[in-house]
C-alpha cells in the first residue's frame, strides 16, 4: 500500500491557493488552514473602500475551490505555532501534522517606524481595512452635508492618500469618481466644493 505524503499549505491567498491547486493534482494529501474560510482577492480590496464593489464580490469560499477533491481537507483555524522537531503545526492546543510543510501567511502593512499613524491612515490589506475606510468616506460626505462653514466642508472634503503605488493611485482614482459621478448626485455640498462655491 503507498502511503501519500501530507502537505500542510498555511494560508489560502494567492501563494497558498495556487500551491494548493497545483498539488490537490498530485499523489499527496493536503490540508489547507487559513483563520479565514475565504480566499480574498486583495487587488480590488480598493473598490470595496469606495463603494465600488462589496466584500462577497472579492471573496471565494476556499472550501468551494476544493470542493469535490476527497484528498484536500480545509481548516479554518489560526496557526499559533510550527514546531519544526516534530513536525506538527499548532493551533492552540490542536496538533496537525505535517511531512511538507508550506507557509504563505502573506505579508502586513508597515510604517516605517509610525506605527502612531496607524489609526489615521488604516492599511488596505484586509476586507476590515476596506470597510473602515468607505465608512470614514462616506462618513466624511455626510458630515459635509450637514455643516454650514465652507471650510469645515472643504476640510471634509479633502482626502489624503500616502503612497502613489497602484494602491494609492487606484485609490485616489476611485475617490475621484465617487465624488464627482456617483455622490454627486446625492451630495449637493460634493457639488459645491467641485464648482469652488459655498
Ligand atoms: C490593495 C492591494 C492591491 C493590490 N493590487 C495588486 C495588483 O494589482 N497586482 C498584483 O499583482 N498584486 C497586487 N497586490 C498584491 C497581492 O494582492 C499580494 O501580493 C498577494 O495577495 C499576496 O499573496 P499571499 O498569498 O502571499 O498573501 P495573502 O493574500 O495576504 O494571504 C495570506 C493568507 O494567510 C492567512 N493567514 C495569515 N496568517 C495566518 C495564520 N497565523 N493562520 C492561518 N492563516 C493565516 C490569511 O488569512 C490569508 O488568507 C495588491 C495588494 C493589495 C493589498
Amino acid at each position: 500500500m503507498c502511503i501519500m505524503p501530507h502537505v500542510v499549505v498555511i494560508g489560502c491567498g494567492f501563494a497558498g491557493l495556487t500551491a494548493a491547486k497545483a498539488l490537490a493534482k498530485l499523489p499527496v494529501q493536503l490540508t489547507l488552514i487559513d483563520r479565514r474560510n475565504h480566499h480574498l482577492f486583495q487587488p480590488l480590496l480598493y473598490q470595496v473602500a469606495t463603494a465600488g464593489l462589496s466584500p462577497a464580490d472579492i471573496s471565494m469560499p476556499i472550501r468551494a475551490v476544493f470542493r469535490g477533491r476527497r484528498k484536500v481537507r480545509v481548516l479554518m483555524d489560526e496557526v499559533t505555532a510550527i514546531d519544526v522537531e516534530s513536525r506538527a503545526v499548532k493551533m492552540g492546543d490542536h496538533r496537525v501534522a505535517y511531512d511538507v510543510l508550506i507557509v504563505a501567511t502573506g505579508a502586513r502593512h508597515a510604517y516605517f517606524g509610525h506605527d502612531d499613524w496607524e489609526p489615521f491612515a488604516p492599511g488596505l490589506k484586509q476586507v476590515e481595512d476596506a470597510l473602515d475606510i468607505r465608512r470614514r468616506i462616506l462618513l466624511a460626505f455626510e458630515r459635509a452635508e450637514a455643516t454650514d462653514d465652507a471650510a469645515e466642508r472643504q476640510r471634509l472634503l479633502t482626502f489624503a492618500i500616502v503612497g502613489a503605488g497602484p494602491t494609492g493611485v487606484e485609490l485616489a482614482g476611485a475617490i475621484a469618481e465617487l465624488a464627482k459621478v456617483a455622490l454627486a448626485m446625492d451630495f449637493a455640498a460634493s457639488i459645491r466644493v467641485r464648482h469652488g462655491c459655498c
